[in-house]
């Protein structure tokens, strides 16, 4: 069973049509980078993975579960970081993560529980007591992933997650989520505009126009660096009037 199936996915926002023919899978465990410039289309796709905007063509499985039909089952297994961050500045790590358990119906104790273990997974255990205001925008990011991942879902979206940090935390970050993928079988959406938060072994989606343009290994659409970058600078080259 895949973890995520899109199947021939449309949307407009009124005359506007912002996805067409959108249609791929991503197998479990692996990390999937959907790459396309601004304005391709990558969170309008986001908000329809989470339900935030109604599908209004073809439909969406989330480790089997029908968006359209069990959309409780697919949500559940879900776990988003939106590319505007919703953490309160002013309350701690820590409170940060309970609110949201508590938001969620989880059980104190067994909230507790989670959050001590992704804290820890997260490297940020001994930051808990810390505002999230002391915080670098890495460390930000990662109480987001650890909050995303509270109920265990098996598929990470992250949407421009790396968006405003420097360039070397951008990667660290990048680096830190593919440890999560590999140790825990997590499969990982990871949007971006960047090409450089690519790797050879990602599963690459290239976005371009609200349309699929390339889909496969990302060696396969590039063997080093270089011949991606130009393999991306083709497919999402302005096609003239
Ligand atoms: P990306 O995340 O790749 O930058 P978006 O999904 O934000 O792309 O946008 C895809 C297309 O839909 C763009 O042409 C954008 O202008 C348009 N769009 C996005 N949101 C809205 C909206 N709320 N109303 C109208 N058009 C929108």
């Amino acid at each position: 069973m895949n973890a995520l199936e899109v199947r021939d996915v449309a949307f407009a926002y009124g005359p506007r049509q912002a996805l067409q023919a959108v249609d791929f899978s991503v197998a479990p465990g692996s990390f999937a980078a959907l790459l396309g410039p601004n304005g391709a289309g990558k969170s309008t796709l986001i908000a329809l993975l989470t339900r935030l905007y109604d599908l209004q063509q073809g439909d969406i499985r989330v480790l089997g579960s029908s968006l359209r039909q069990q959309p409780r089952q697919a949500l559940a297994q879900l776990g988003v970081v939106f590319q505007q961050s919703t953490l309160d500045l002013d309350l701690s790590v820590e409170q940060n993560l309970r609110y949201h358990a508590a938001l969620h119906g989880l059980a104190r104790r067994a909230a507790q529980a989670r959050i001590d273990e992704e804290l820890a997974r997260q490297q940020l255990a001994e930051r808990r007591h810390e505002k999230l205001r002391a915080l670098n925008g890495g460390h930000r990011r990662r109480v987001e992933i650890a909050r995303a991942l509270l109920h265990r879902p098996r598929l990470l979206l992250l949407d421009e997650a790396s968006a405003g940090l420097d360039p070397a935390s951008r990667l660290a970050l990048n680096r830190h989520v593919r440890a999560l993928c590999r140790a825990d079988g997590l499969t990982v959406l990871w949007t971006t505009h960047l090409l450089d938060e690519v790797e050879q072994d990602d599963d690459l989606l290239i976005l371009n126009r609200g349309r699929l343009v390339a889909q496969g290994p990302a060696r396969r659409l590039g063997a080093g660096d270089a011949d991606l970058a130009a393999t991306f600078a083709r497919l999402t080259a302005e096609v003239s009037p």
